[in-house]
């Protein structure tokens, strides 16, 4: 079987403390390879070398720096094909969609070619006779990514491409389960000229994290993942000094107004429903129709559309709509919550929990669920499913369905479908979400805007990537400088104005 590796100084390293996970294939249920889970003493060894290759780099001119990312990027399109198959081999999603995962981190990776412009500081001239201000944005020192199982190359690269860029060093610890995309993309970094030691992959689980956020030379920590795991990153990050931001779950709904075109809204919904077996963070898992007639209507036109949805392998073909989720635990998750939605007095339209593919009997798939007149009391509401399960709470007016998104604890991503420009209007001025789409049904922002959710779906200061992440990755120094030219008055002793 194939044994992963760390990845440190710029070469793989042998995992040293004994223990392993296995890294399934989710078609098939089979393990495929066993990654290391590193101890708290290689974990320190990683930050220590990436301490001493951080001052090199940070000394490195920022546009040296940008360069290793123009020749970065260049290795990833380059390498799409093959990084798109890594990541569907570990996660089980189709292809074209790990094709999209790389390219928004691609995209990312783009932006910070221009990273030296983001890195200006500011200048005032004469803020007072003779005296001049001015602002720097230095590195941080070494900072960490933790990272989540669903989208193995795009965070990753949300996550090192501005902090490296940024002149930091960077301990990625991504996620166990799909280790594999991190490894290369370290590979493809050195190739690209990236010193060694700049960027550690270590491989682990919690012992690794938790010796990460209480490592004191971490400055700072960058999570993705669940939302326990990110307040309780954020916590013990914060009480430690450092500086973090995470970012959590989600729960996103699609409010529909009687105005909307409906087909359109019928598309979006299945697209951003069931797409990678709804193992988004920006999935949309709650569609609120306004008005019984369009709620019966919408119903009538998602069941044929659902119906036809293609689940399979990744190798089966480019048809294919949606692979199988993570892990045989997931899978008795999502059937143990559907089932609790069925107790719970919801009406199971499209029931997916029998589904089954000759030759992939052991994989983790699920065929896809619809739930009409779900109500906010039920589990399946209150629960991120995480899993091709769709909800259908309806609302009996505009101010009802604006009210379900606002009470929701998670505040990711919203969208509403709607013909009345007022309507949308309202509806992304007042509901207190971070990402809203106005008939778009995933908004996930382009890589120079910034991504970040409000509530429980984010802990700590500033959004990822975009402007933001260059200011979550350095910290601004500012110089108050005056130039004596002839004789000057005596020292002053009182605290005034620059007059
Ligand atoms: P997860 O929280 O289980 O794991 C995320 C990371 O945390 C992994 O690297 C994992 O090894 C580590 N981890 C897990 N348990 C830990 C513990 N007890 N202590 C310390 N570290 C621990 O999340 P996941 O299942 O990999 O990813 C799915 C979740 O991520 C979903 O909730 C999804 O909504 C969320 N997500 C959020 C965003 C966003 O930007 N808001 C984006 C993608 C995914």
């Amino acid at each position: 079987m194939q044994e992963l590796s760390h990845y440190i100084d710029g070469k793989h390293a042998k995992g040293g403390s004994g223990r392993f996970a296995d890294v399934m294939n989710p078609a098939t249920g089979e393990v495929q390879a066993r990654v290391p889970l590193a101890s708290a003493a290689e974990l320190d060894n990683a930050v220590a070398r990436a301490a001493e290759a951080q001052v090199g780099w940070a000394a490195t001119n920022p546009q040296r720096r940008a360069r290793v990312m123009m020749k970065f990027g260049a290795l990833i399109v380059e390498h799409m094909d093959e990084l798109a198959e890594l990541v569907s081999r570990e996660h089980g999603k189709t292809l074209p969609d790990a094709r999209g995962d790389v390219q928004r981190g691609l995209e990312v990776v783009e932006v910070c070619m221009g990273g030296p412009s983001l890195l200006k500081g500011e200048f005032t001239d004469n803020g007072g006779p003779g005296i001049d201000l001015y602002s720097m944005r230095q590195p941080l020192g070494v900072v960490a990514g933790i990272t989540p199982f669903n989208f193995p190359a795009m965070i990753p690269l949300w996550k090192l491409a501005p902090a490296l860029t940024c002149g930091n060093a960077m301990i990625l610890k991504p996620s166990e389960r799909c280790p594999s995309t991190a490894l290369r993309l370290a590979e493809l970094l050195t190739e690209a000229g990236l010193p060694d030691g700049v960027l550690q992959v270590v491989n682990g689980d919690k012992e690794a994290v938790d010796a990460l956020l209480d490592n004191e030379t971490i400055q700072a920590v960058g999570f993705v993942g669940s939302t326990p795991i990110a307040q309780y990153i954020y916590g013990r990050a914060a009480t430690n000094g450092k500086r973090a931001q995470c970012f959590g779950g989600a729960k996103n709904h699609m409010i529909i107004m009687p105005d909307a075109d409906l087909d359109k809204a019928a598309d979006a919904l299945v697209g951003a429903g069931y797409g990678a077996a709804g193992e988004r963070c920006m999935a949309i898992s709650v569609a609120v129709p306004v008005g019984k007639e369009t709620a019966d209507a919408l119903i009538e036109r998602l069941v044929p559309r659902i119906e036809k949805l293609k689940v399979g392998p990744y190798t089966a073909g480019e048809d294919v709509d949606y692979g199988p989720v993570i892990t045989a635990q997931a899978k008795e998750r999502i059937l143990g919550l559907i089932d609790s939605g069925v107790e719970q007095g919801a009406e199971l339209v499209i029931d997916g929990r029998g589904f089954s593919l000759q030759g992939y009997e052991n994989g983790h798939f699920i065929g896809p669920s619809l739930f009409d007149n779900v109500t906010p009391d039920m589990e399946i509401y209150k629960e991120e499913i995480f899993g091709p399960v769709l909800s259908q709470v309806r609302a009996g007016s505009y101010e009802e369905a604006l009210k379900l998104t606002m009470d929701n604890p998670y505040g990711n991503g919203t969208a509403i479908y709607t013909a009345d420009g007022d309507t949308a209007r309202d509806f992304a001025h007042r509901v207190n979400v971070g990402m809203v789409g106005i008939n778009f049904p995933i908004p996930v922002p382009l890589s120079y805007h910034t991504f970040g959710g409000w509530k429980k779906s984010a802990f700590g200061d500033l959004n990822q990537y975009g402007p933001d992440a260059f200011r979550f990755y350095t910290k601004t120094k500012t110089v108050t400088a005056r130039w004596f030219s002839g004789i000057k008055d005596g020292g002053e002793f009182n605290f005034k104005a620059m007059d």
